[in-house]
């Protein structure tokens, strides 16, 4: 099915010929299931998962079959959890949480690799969004150079500052749509997130994300960096202002291959899309040795849904086509990382 692959070579004497995979019945307990080499004098078995990214799960193949086929019909717009799975097929909590790792994992990682490669043209949305935001202390040595230039400014200090999650965006109308994090920022309490800045823009990356090629403009909400980022693309950037209650206008001077509208109507609604893919009870900060910092879970949530987002609406038959295109890349595995939170 593309799920499970055959290994490729026996570990033990470095033969080619693999049987399998086999099975042996035991008493009171489901059968075993593994893979033979075929050298006479060897015999090496090896676990049916042995090369497969779901290595070191101990399923049935039937059971695997059921979570794979329950994980590709389910809604492509939530979050498939653990606990869904556990109803849905007769499996232990671990052995689900490991199966929802090995595919959250693969999904990320390929819509990671979307993101750095689409090609966008034509009309192209551009906006920023907030996350949401965790607290750091003072003494947090991540952000120390952010919270240094805050307190030299304020000439004040706070025993913890907020610090804003926020992702960036391009989207072409009716084509792709790719994101990037920009690096968390430290504000005052209470603050809204800051504004995206023309720096963190461009080091971003997302501009070369836009084809070099045919017609093209950018379309923002009103963020000033945007216009340096239309300069710096030799394109035209058409703004609409929030603050003067403006979401959408139409241009009278626009080339007739691009859209007429302004505004950011089309990435907006991509943001909340996302924002209703992500678990809501999420942790956003985990604690690491330099102090808190973001939970790596939830970039990898945003870019797994990047990649279902760049599949526009498959059925689950082609969803599971999808899903097992991704087994090829990396059989590696993934390390059972425990629960989500
Ligand atoms: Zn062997």
């Amino acid at each position: 099915m593309g799920f499970v692959h055959k290994p490729n070579l026996c570990p033990t004497c470095e033969c080619k010929k693999i049987q399998g995979p086999c099975q042996q019945t035991r008493q009171n307990r489901s059968p075993w299931w593994f893979w033979r080499c075929s050298f006479w004098s060897c015999q090496t078995r090896l676990p049916f998962l042995n090369n497969s990214a779901f290595v070191g799960l101990r399923l049935q193949p039937k059971t695997l079959v059921q979570l794979i086929l329950h994980y590709a019909s389910s809604s492509l717009t939530k979050v498939v959890t653990r606990d869904d799975l556990v109803q849905a097929v007769n499996v232990g909590w671990q052995q689900g949480q490991h199966f929802l790792d090995v595919l959250t994992t693969q999904e990320a990682e390929a819509g990671e690799l979307f993101c750095k490669t689409a090609v966008l043209s034509r009309s192209i949305e551009c906006d920023a969004t907030g996350l949401g935001r965790y607290y750091v202390k003072r003494t947090n040595l991540l952000m120390a150079d952010q919270i240094q230039q805050l307190e030299d400014k304020k000439k004040s200090q706070c025993k913890a500052y907020p610090c804003h999650i926020r992702l960036l965006g391009l989207h072409e109308r009716g084509g792709a749509f790719v994101a990037a994090f920009l690096r968390p920022r430290v504000a005052l309490p209470k603050s809204r997130p800051p504004v995206e800045a023309w720096d963190e823009i461009r080091s971003s990356g997302l501009l070369d994300r836009v084809s070099h090629r045919g017609k093209r403009a950018l379309y923002s909400d009103g963020a000033r960096a945007w216009m340096t980022a239309g300069k710096h693309l030799g394109i035209k950037c058409y703004q609409v202002s929030h603050q003067r209650k403006e979401f959408c206008r139409s241009l009278s001077e626009v080339d007739p291959k691009l859209s007429k509208k302004a505004g950011t109507q089309v990435i907006d609604r991509k943001w909340k899309a996302l924002k209703d893919f992500l678990p809501s009870n999420y942790h956003r900060k985990i604690n690491g040795p330099h102090g808190s910092q973001v939970n790596p879970r939830m970039r990898q949530r945003v870019f797994q849904f990047c990649w279902r987002n760049s599949l526009k609406w498959p059925s689950p038959a082609q969803f599971l086509k999808q899903l097992a295109k991704l087994q090829g890349k990396n059989c590696s595995g993934v390390s059972f990382q425990g629960a989500e939170k």
